[in-house]
């Protein structure tokens, strides 16, 4: 039935073509074949016998051009690209690659980067042999115009090299593991770009270089075809699901761009930049059948250029328009994504002068050709998408290839013929970053040089420089112009000073030499001043669902320093560019005991890990010595080898002062805790996060999953400390300890097997995905913390042990209307005490993604009431003024007991009545001890959107809950995230180094 409709087609597609070869009436060349070249007869005929539906495809894919020496996919693939049943592994895609390589000189192969499990990614230039032997030189011009310093921003300099350039248009694939159909859609991509000679083709060959990266996240996609060769070995079973992509995330390696701390950004972060390319374009498979996302809905990110804007308008709409009228269905811009978060792949193009853009096309997670059946709202007609998807269809892989290949060659082929326009806003866009201080400022970002945290400080460059920012550093110190800040509207509790002050006018300060300078006209400035400026989501804003986090302040979420300057007289200090930047460390002075002052820098806790039988004592108690002043939880060495020690605090960037005689102040050990790290076989995503973290530190761990958990009877004589890290999409109790149902279905392996050789790596692995937790589990992790260990959670973590009993006096109430998307929170430090706060100050930010709001009771099996700021009903309805007593008649007054007071962070003060046979009332030296908590309402937001914030506002944050001998300790923030939390790593290893003294400085006040 297929076939015959398409033999009539090919018999339409060819006459058309054939009348195609002549101009058409509105000059534009027409997509189609070259009638004089011949066609691959049997593979053009598989495309036809894959493709479901004509209308499934276009005059540009629904044949392939003959070569007598270029091998097409099939060479490698053993079939046509997109064919049922064939899922190519990265090794095999890249031998393709290279076949093309041999075979015609307008194809290059670039080996760019290793992964994190050491494969190789690639970038593969196609374009004439012209352009490929022109090379360097045309790198030379691009580079030319991707720096307008270079030519004294001159606009007739840059119209020549527009003139002559010729742009890099570059397209990555696969980053998601799950959406498998780019990798053969680009090499048929590339194959047709090689030898295609319709004048439509020839035409993007002669005019553009496209630079491809057929598989992005390269370690996922072996992962990803051993999955589906494992479903295809067994047909009639359920399959598992992939549960690791990369050796640390998931679907969030494409939230990276902003810490680029993932090696697949890393390395295509480096070609887009050193290619100088103007677009990068991101392949992904989740709707159908063509989303031409960039375009995207409100709001935009506020850092790009408006420039670019309008690019993503007139190619993305050009793209749709084409394809309509191919009579493509479901192909379509706008929708529902914003563009506000520059965590994106394809963001890495925004921010650096290019065009950013992403598609979104129709895959069915495999090679499999299945009947599809949309939701309602997905094949809707809308302003926006008049020829919506269809409701019911069967779909195959070419037909997701189809679409990809049509969109990305209407696509490079609008590109080429607009190449001069595109190339001149390419370095218009540079041009204004670099007159960032003289148009919308600031003119810098400064980093003082007397920063107490100059580790911390050295990871934000660090993180700067991998986005190829130029930094620079003050030779003297100099002084600077702020503006007068807004005065905040006062809270109603605090008293009026505050409202009769002095209006706010601008101060002046003073950087000490050393300082960093982040100038702004430099031609990346946008994405440092995107990282380092704050955010602002209104709780207003139409767009009522933000697509990812609403704020990420860099130097915020790694508790430093940072000032925004917008006085240009800072562009006049002398300073030097620096390639190496890295904290000062070392011994000072001479003698056997050291001191090393805690400023909740995570360096400490690796110097504990790497001098692991080395006796450290931390101080319980601030102190000065040796002309220093040292913080609580300062580390006290005793009896190192002092060239050890100075290699590595010089490593490390920790500075060690040496004392002549020990303070006198109470001191505990601090031990190189032994670590269990557990991880659901739900999503191991958001607890990758903090696995990378734990491994930048060098942090040893045992790595184990729920199931390993439930099996270990004895985890407190192995184990100091449980870290469980979150699990993510909203498990709740059902899913972490009773998994995916057993009784029915299959079991799942996720483990090496020669049909799968790739699934485990460095991870973990098991007979069957689905058992979790259990309640021998449970039963093991409460033993584990009365027999004194410490079990760390965090958010749903944190959650799931409260609804499991596993502590007394803590509980969570449900948000009624708090909405908290990925934001940047205040948080105040209640405890200083607490070993948990060593090295902290009283404010610090940190990420929450709606926290659980933890409310606390001195009251056993009670739930705290959650409280909403101060008492606003003073008194009740009666007689008098507001202030006034209200009396009955009849009866003299009776005098109240004054109500006791509490803060909302803590628990309301027992009364007598429940002291009355209190046997419920929970021992003061059990109750749990809050660490950090929220701001007040009013300081709560520091980046990003926060509604309803007054719910959790004030409550906890970081609580530390005695339980048995040992403890638990509640995140409700989320300390450890995608490599942007630097600042709040410490009180996850402030935790781990002092698991067997939390109680230390803690205030038991008599019941
Ligand atoms: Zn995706």
């Amino acid at each position: 039935m297929i076939r015959l409709v398409w033999s009539k087609l090919v018999l339409l597609v060819v006459v058309g073509s054939a009348l195609a070869a002549h101009a058409r009436a509105d000059g534009e060349t027409p997509p189609g074949r070259d009638p004089k070249q011949p066609v691959d007869e049997g593979y053009t005929e598989k495309i036809h016998k894959y493709t479901t539906q004509p209308v499934f495809t276009s005059p540009l894919v629904d044949y392939l051009p003959a070569s007598t020496n270029v091998p097409t996919p099939q060479a490698v693939l053993g079939d046509v690209a997109g064919a049922p049943g064939i899922l190519p592994y990265a090794e095999d895609v890249y031998r393709y690659m290279r076949l093309l390589e041999k075979a015609t000189p307008r194809v290059k192969v670039y080996s760019i980067g290793k992964t994190e499990e050491g494969r190789e990614m690639i970038a593969v230039a196609v374009s004439s042999e012209e352009n490929l032997k022109n090379l360097e030189r045309n790198r030379a011009l691009l580079a030319k115009l991707a720096d307008p310093r270079t030519i004294k921003l001159d606009d007739a300099e840059a119209d020549k090299l527009v003139a002559e350039a010729v742009p890099i248009y570059y397209i990555t694939g696969t980053i998601h593991s799950p959406e498998t159909g780019a990798p053969t859609a680009l090499m048929e991509l590339a194959y047709r770009l090689a030898v295609d000679e319709s004048p439509y083709i020839k035409e993007i060959r002669d005019g553009t270089i496209t630079l491809i990266t057929p598989v992005v996240e390269v370690d996922g996609r072996d992962r990803m075809v051993d999955v589906y060769k494992w479903h295809l070995a067994h047909p009639k079973q359920f399959y598992p699901w992939l549960v690791y992509w990369g050796k640390y995330v998931a679907h969030d390696n494409n939230r990276d761009a902003m810490g680029v701390t993932l090696k697949l950004t890393e390395n295509v972060l480096n070609t887009y930049v050193n290619w100088k390319a103007q677009v990068l374009h991101d392949l992904h498979e989740s709707v159908p059948y063509l989303y031409d996302n960039t375009i995207g809905d409100e709001p935009y990110n506020a850092w790009i250029d408006p420039i670019l804007a309008d690019e993503w308008q007139i190619i993305g709409w050009n793209n749709v328009s084409a394809m309509t009228k191919f009579g493509m269905p479901g192909v379509f811009a706008h929708g529902d994504f914003d563009t506000w978060s520059p965590g994106y792949l394809m963001f890495i193009a925004a921010l650096h002068n290019g065009i950013s853009r992403l598609y979104e096309t129709f895959g069915n997670g495999g090679a499999d050709t299945e009947e599809r059946t949309l939701e309602p709202e997905q094949y809707a007609r809308t302003w926006y998408r008049q020829n919506p998807p269809l409701p019911k269809v069967l779909w195959s892989q070419r037909d997701n290839n189809n679409y990809e290949e049509t969109g990305l060659l209407t696509s490079l082929h609008f590109f080429t013929e607009n190449k001069q326009r595109f190339l001149k806003n390419f370095y218009l866009k540079a041009k204004r970053s670099t007159m960032k201080p003289s148009e919308e400022g600031p003119a810098a970002y400064v980093l003082p040089g007397d920063e107490p945290r100059p580790g911390l400080q050295a990871e934000v460059l660090h993180a700067l420089q991998r986005q190829a920012v130029e930094i620079s550093r003050a030779t003297s110190a100099f002084s600077v112009t702020l503006p007068a800040k807004k005065a905040k509207e006062p809270a109603k509790r605090k008293d009026k000073r505050e409202e009769k002050s002095d209006p706010p006018a601008p101060t002046t300060r003073v950087f000490p030499a050393g300082s960093y300078i982040i100038r702004m006209d430099q031609p990346y400035s946008r994405i440092a001043d995107a990282l380092l400026d704050h955010q602002y989501w209104s709780p207003d804003d139409p767009q009522k669902t933000p697509y990812d986090d609403t704020g990420w302040t860099f130097g915020d979420l790694f508790d430093v320093q940072v000032t925004r300057v917008t006085d240009p007289k800072v562009l006049e200090v002398a300073m030097d560019r620096v390639t190496e930047i890295h904290a000062p460390g070392g011994v000072k002075g001479e003698g056997t005991l050291v001191a090393i002052n805690n400023n909740a820098e995570p360096a400490l806790a690796t110097l504990r890990y790497k001098f692991k039988d080395a006796a450290i004592e931390a101080a319980e108690e601030p102190f000065e010595s040796a002309g220093k002043k040292f913080n609580r939880g300062s580390f006290l060495l005793r009896n190192l080898s002092r060239s050890d020690l100075d290699r590595a605090a010089g490593e490390l960037g920790v500075q060690v002062t040496a004392l002549s005689a020990p303070p006198a102040v109470k001191t505990h050990p601090v031990r190189a805790a032994r670590i269990a790290f557990v991880h659901t076989w739900l999503s191991t995503q958001t607890e990758g996060w903090w696995r990378m973290a734990l491994d930048k530190l060098a942090i040893p761990y045992d790595y184990m999953s729920t199931q390993a958990i439930a099996k270990i009877s004895d985890l407190r004589s192995k184990y100091d400390v449980v870290l469980f890290p979150p699990v993510g999409y909203s498990a709740g109790v059902n899913a972490v300890v009773n998994g995916i149902p057993t009784a029915w279905g299959n079991p799942l392996p996720w483990k090496n097997t020669p049909e799968t050789p790739n699934l485990v790596g460095k991870n973990d692995s098991t007979d069957d995905l689905r058992p979790g937790l259990g309640w021998q589990g449970v039963a093991h992790l409460q033993e584990f913390v009365e027999r004194g260990g410490v079990l760390l959670t965090a958010t749903d973590t944190s959650s799931l042990a409260l609804s499991l009993g596993f502590a007394d006096g803590i509980s969570t109430q449900n948000a009624s209307k708090m909405k908290i998307v990925g934001s940047v929170v205040g948080t105040r430090l209640v405890d200083e005490a607490s070993p948990i706060a060593y090295g902290y100050d009283e404010k610090v930010a940190a990420y929450c993604d709606n926290g659980p709001i933890f409310s606390l009771s001195n009251i056993a099996g009670q739930r705290g009431r959650r409280r909403l700021g101060p008492q606003m009903h003073a008194r009740p309805t009666g007689r008098g003024t507001v202030d006034d007593p209200d009396f009955a008649v009849g009866r003299p007054e009776a005098a109240a007991p004054e109500q006791p007071k509490s803060e909302i962070w803590e628990s309301p003060p027992v009364s007598a009545e429940q002291r009355r046979n209190g046997f419920r009332v929970i021992p003061t030296s059990l109750r749990p001890r809050v660490i950090f908590r929220y701001a007040d309402t009013k300081d709560l937001l520091v980046s990003g959107l926060v509604e309803g914030g007054d719910e959790i506002a004030e409550h906890p944050a970081v609580v530390d809950a005695p339980s048995g001998k040992g403890h638990l300790v509640l995140f409700s923030i989320n300390p450890v995230y995608r490599g942007e939390t630097w600042g709040t790593y410490a009180m996850v290893l402030n935790t781990i180094l002092n698991f067997d003294n939390l109680n230390a400085g803690r205030k038991d006040a008599a019941p």
